[in-house]
């Protein structure tokens, strides 16, 4: 199965630039410096399958056209990754029809709570409110979305159990500073991982630079993008920090699983 990724948001919770911040990337003119919220657009067999609503989904689907969404896969709760939920109404009305959102349990629950004016019975009806079935999922238990084959990733954040998804020998896992034994595993024999670097310097629960090298070279991809970066982090200056085989993501970013060969 031919599985392409494109890279929405490779920036960290706040964004890059970050707001009032006269640091040399926050000044940058290198487009791959400014990062937008994280979130990807995961591409196979016709299907289109999003990867978390960032808080920057409107600008995302209008910067790169995307006017169709089969389904949304949620990573965790924290706002960078849902806070563009209402925007799925414009869905909604394109595709006449509620919006399939997939995450674990707990992480469907956050996005009730968060949004509860579009849940239960009160709800109006007439437009205005973004329409959506919930399917909660769980690590290591593979499920079927329009038609392609997911497989949820369990790792850390912190203390915040949270999920990846690998579609295919592609996969994107955010947000985490330990993968687990036995998800490593599920990662074994990957073309792509898409996985977060935040900065330099450590995080209590995001892996810091070289501990994603680490943790790439342990998962052993045959190439690995970088993402959920902060300002810390310049583009070009610092890619020379990075093995052959890894790279920093960008926003506009296109890979493609298997790897095309030159
Ligand atoms: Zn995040
Ligand atoms: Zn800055
Ligand atoms: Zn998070």
């Amino acid at each position: 199965m031919k599985v392409t990724l494109q890279t929405l948001g490779s920036g960290t919770s706040q964004g890059v630039p970050a707001i009032g911040c006269h640091c040399d990337t926050c000044r940058s003119e290198d487009p791959r410096d400014q990062r937008l919220r994280p979130s990807v657009l995961i591409s196979a067999n016709d299907s289109n399958i999003l990867i978390d609503t960032s808080s920057d989904f409107r600008s995302q689907m209008l910067r790169f056209g995307i006017t169709h969404i089969d389904a949304v896969l949620y990573t965790h709760h924290h706002f960078d990754h849902i806070g563009g939920f209402d925007d799925l109404r414009q869905y909604n009305f394109l595709q006449k029809t509620a919006m399939k959102l997939y995450g674990m349990e707990e992480t469907l629950e956050e996005i009730r709570v968060t949004f509860r004016y579009a849940f239960g019975a009160a709800k109006q009806t007439g437009g205005g409110l973004p329409s959506a079935q919930l399917h909660p999922v769980r690590g290591e238990q593979a499920f079927d979305v329009a038609g392609i084959s997911v497989m949820p990733v369990p790792v850390l954040h912190g203390v915040l159990p949270i999920l990846g998804y690998r579609i295919g020998n592609l996969a994107y896992i955010t947000d985490t500073n330990e993968v687990p034994a036995s998800s490593m595993q599920l990662l074994e024999g990957l073309d792509i991982l898409v996985l977060d670097a935040l900065r330099h310097h450590a995080h209590p629960t995001h892996f810091s630079l070289n501990e994603a090298i680490d943790t790439a070279r342990k998962i052993g991809a045959k190439k690995t993008y970088f993402t959920h970066i902060a300002h810390n982090i310049m583009h070009q200056r610092d890619s020379v920090l990075l093995p052959p085989d890894m790279e920093f993501s960008y926003d506009g970013m296109l890979v493609t699983s298997p790897l095309e060969t030159a």
